[in-house]
């Protein structure tokens, strides 16, 4: 697996619990799959997402909240920063922890309309996100 890869599939967000979720490799329908920290188990995005949150606990990511860990359910959720209904799909970069009053109050509204400063923030994230592939890549390509 190429760094370029890794920094590629990495998620935006490179804190706990998002950073224990390693890329593994693309399987052959084209789905990337993701293990969890000291796991064997290979996992699609969603399922990771769940499995991070269940070991490592994380924050809402509107309102900040701690989270312990415990079993996603209707009081933590897997959030959708952009929503399916509008295309948005279970890619590990769309998805973040919301508690779900957060959840349920942001709805289908995307993330800049739900709360503008987060929405901020989540953009500086992936711009960062790009700069570390973009590093990644300089320095693949400097070999
Ligand atoms: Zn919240």
């Amino acid at each position: 697996m190429s760094a370029l890869h890794k920094a590629l599939a990495a998620h935006p967000l490179p804190k706990k619990p998002y950073n224990s979720i390693k890329f593994v490799r693309i399987d052959g329908n084209g789905v990337p799959l993701y293990r969890v920290g000291k796991s064997e188990r290979e996992l699609g995005a969603a399922a990771a997402l769940k499995s991070a949150f269940e070991q490592f606990g994380g924050h809402c990511f509107h309102c900040k909240v701690w989270m312990p860990p415990q079993p996603l359910s209707q009081a933590c959720t897997r959030d959708h920063l952009r929503p399916k209904k509008d295309g948005g799909k279970d890619y590990l970069h769309n998805l973040v922890f919301a508690c779900g009053d957060c959840n349920r109050a942001k709805g289908g509204s995307d993330l800049i309309t739900f709360r503008a400063e987060v929405g901020v923030e989540y953009l500086k994230a992936l711009d960062a996100h790009i700069v570390r592939c973009l590093t990644t890549l300089g320095s693949i390509g400097a070999d």
